[in-house]
């Protein structure tokens, strides 16, 4: 999230000696801090990283509890933050202040001014409903198309940063700073929009970077996530969303949401909603699908949490069968040894 930095290359260096046998370089740090220009500090794969594989894991320098985050004067924030700072060590002192400022103005000398105020709008991210603040995770780039996510371990209070796709050795690792239910799935005039107003960049992302056919493509993809999405907002009942939003429709969308790179959280929760709906169908090989896709994301979001249980498994390991005295027809789960249960009252 560094945008104005002018710091030289930093690049860290390997962490595990390397008299340890070969097995553990495997172990070796998946990312380096770079310096791109026009980018300004940057996160780089060191190595060809897979889907799934955490590549960093940080705890907060800052975490300020959302009822501190809302207070309405800015003032009070301001001194919740210094009481905060008092308490740093001069190398955390150091790490906030090495972070970008794109919310306090430049001085016109040239100069670049920073606030701590500045700072912490420019870097927070959400961590578990506060707001929290990574010096590493911080300087990870925008994309409209991310290769990574973050995702919050509330149990082990640290953040993470997990591959999305497979990365090679030497490209940017990058998060996508909009929010997936909104501006994420935006097209590039308004995407730009939001990037120069609370991030002071014009993004050049891979997205933004498209022309001609393939960028008429992709916000055709993008207009049709913002249709379903409206669609789903719109409809206040079960019914009216069965109504409004065939299942076709909502299997196009996980895919739709898929390409055009969204939150892994947001995709889990849409991939559970689609799930509940095949199932009340009885639309096998959506169930399926969605069985597997929503095991796969439960799995990255929340698999590694103490006494986690992936809440597809159930859908994974039952068949999907009908209650034929049912007049509306409604799918049930069949779970082995278990006897019939709804899905909604068993997931
Ligand atoms: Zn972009």
């Amino acid at each position: 999230m560094v945008l104005t930095q002018k710091s030289p290359l930093v690049v860290p260096s390997n962490p595990v000696p390397r008299k340890i046998k070969i097995e553990e370089d495997l172990k070796e740090l998946a990312y380096a801090i770079s310096y791109l220009p026009g980018k300004g500090q940057c996160m780089i794969a060191r190595r060809d990283i897979r889907a799934g594989e955490v590549i960093v894991t940080e705890k907060p320098l800052i975490n300020m509890p959302d009822s501190v985050y809302s207070y309405e004067d800015m003032r009070d924030i301001e001194t919740w933050l210094d009481r905060h700072m008092n308490r740093f060590s001069s190398d955390e002192r150091i790490a906030f202040f090495d972070l970008a400022d794109c919310r306090t103005p430049a001085l016109t000398d040239g100069k670049e001014e920073k606030s701590a105020l500045g700072i912490f709008f420019t870097n927070d991210m959400n961590f578990d409903g506060d707001a929290a603040v990574f010096p590493i995770i911080s300087r990870a780039n925008h994309s409209c198309v991310p290769n990574a996510d973050f995702v919050t371990r509330g149990e082990r209070r640290v953040q993470e940063i997990i591959a999305t796709s497979n990365i090679a050795a030497g490209e940017e690792i990058t998060l996508s700073y909009l929010q997936a239910a909104s501006e994420g799935s935006e097209g590039k005039k308004e995407r730009q929009g939001y990037t120069r107003l609370w991030y002071g960049f014009q993004c050049k992302c891979r997205a933004c970077s498209l022309e001609g056919q393939e960028l008429i493509l992709d916000e055709a993809v993008r207009t049709r996530v913002r249709e379903i999405q409206g669609l789903l907002a719109d409809s206040s009942t079960a019914q009216n969303q069965v109504a409004l939003v065939p299942l076709p429709y909502l299997d196009a969308f996980l895919d739709d949401l898929r390409i055009i790179g969204s939150k892994l959280s947001y995709r889990l929760d849409m991939t559970r909603f689609v799930f509940d709906r095949a199932v009340t169908a009885g639309d096998a090989g959506l169930l399926a699908k969605t069985a597997a896709a929503g095991y796969m994301l439960d799995d990255i979001v929340n698999g590694c949490e103490a006494g986690s249980r992936n809440e597809f498994e159930f859908g994974i390991r039952s068949t999907l069968v009908f209650d034929t005295n049912d007049s509306e027809a409604e799918g049930y789960l069949y779970m082995p040894g278990g006897g019939l249960a709804h899905n909604e009252t068993t997931l």
